[in-house]
């Protein structure tokens, strides 16, 4: 199936559609996708799942290392009753060694599952698998291109933590430039009333091409190097790993690693209500004293990823 540069809501259906890019949703349907999150987040907390789900199959395809989107993509279809063909402990012991193009992969797995999410590290795979396939295809992430489901559990993440998405000032630190869910995560902030504050060493700055759907979009942004300069006045701190696996030069990433940790000393200067995030691995970005400061939403988030998941599971699957 293929969707691409379709905007899938208005009339907000979602059934039988692949989740390829943030470029897909538009408020209408961001709200949809929340309130059907709130909903799976009653349903875990009240009876654990049900079985919307049953005698469904996912398969997850994954060609780079994942704990939390293969985890909670696994529980979110175990809650709603349904069942998981998981390769996600590494496509080598798949047939992907021999030599198979993701092409024969994708058609292979269709015959047996009826939806995919696939994780791969080349930008453009996710479309290229929904070209390939007749069931849906959801976009676990594709190399430094994008991450859409990350970036709504982050935006359900900031609605849940302050109880709005306009009127904010959104920081961003770290690996701006490689980071897929910084990308798509700044891409769906676009449709708020936000500003936006980039931190990141020079090498990793924001990709042109998103910095100027920013500025088209008139949206107040400053880029700086320091999260010193930053975090008095955000109301969102969205710290990130710098991705070593995508440099081609590691002498580069020796150079930017370990450029930014946000510590106890720090956190004295943010404001009362504000909200810490990450899409983890953390590796070093957040002190571990942070954890248990009442702003440190990052397990929250977690959680809310495996709801968001729910949500889309069940409605890309037609209930
Ligand atoms: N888990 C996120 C991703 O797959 C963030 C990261 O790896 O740094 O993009």
């Amino acid at each position: 199936m293929s969707t691409q540069n379709n905007t899938l809501s208005s009339n907000i259906n979602l059934a039988h559609q692949d989740i390829i890019s943030v470029n897909q949703f538009d408020t209408d349907l961001l709200d949809y996708l929340f309130n059907r999150a709130e909903e799976m987040r009653h349903i875990v907390e009240t009876v654990g799942g049900n079985d919307w789900l049953s005698h469904r199959v996912l398969t997850c395809l994954f060609y780079e290392p994942s704990t939390r989107t293969s985890s909670s993509f696994i529980a979110a279809m175990n809650r709603l009753g349904g069942r998981v063909i998981p390769i996600t402990q590494g496509v080598q012991f798949s047939s992907v060694s021999k030599g198979e193009s993701l092409a024969d992969t994708i058609r292979t797995l269709e015959q047996y599952s009826d939806v995919v999410v696939l994780r791969h590290d080349k930008v453009g795979a996710a479309q290229r698998a929904a070209d390939y396939a007749d069931i849906p295809i959801i976009n676990a992430g594709d190399g430094a291109g994008e991450h859409p489901t990350q970036a709504l559990l982050d935006l359900f993440t900031i609605r849940e933590e302050l109880g709005t998405l306009d009127g904010l000032r959104i920081a961003m630190v770290g690996d701006l430039r490689y980071g897929r869910t910084v990308h798509s995560l700044t891409k769906l902030l676009l449709h708020y009333d936000v500003s936006l504050r980039f931190v990141s060493p020079e090498l990793l700055r924001l990709p042109l091409t998103v910095m100027n759907q920013v500025i088209d979009a008139g949206i107040d942004v400053r880029e700086t190097h320091d999260v010193a300069d930053v975090i008095d006045n955000a109301d969102v701190l969205y710290m990130t790993r710098i991705q070593r696996e995508r440099f081609s030069d590691l002498a580069q990433y020796e150079e930017v690693k370990g450029h930014h940790e946000l510590t106890p000393e720090l956190m004295t200067q943010a404001k009362e209500k504000m909200t810490v995030m990450h899409p983890f691995p953390r590796v070093g970005e957040i002190h571990y004293g942070i954890d248990h400061d009442p702003r440190a939403a990052y397990f929250r988030q977690i959680k809310n990823g495996m709801y968001i998941r729910m949500a889309l599971l069940a409605s890309v699957l037609g209930k």
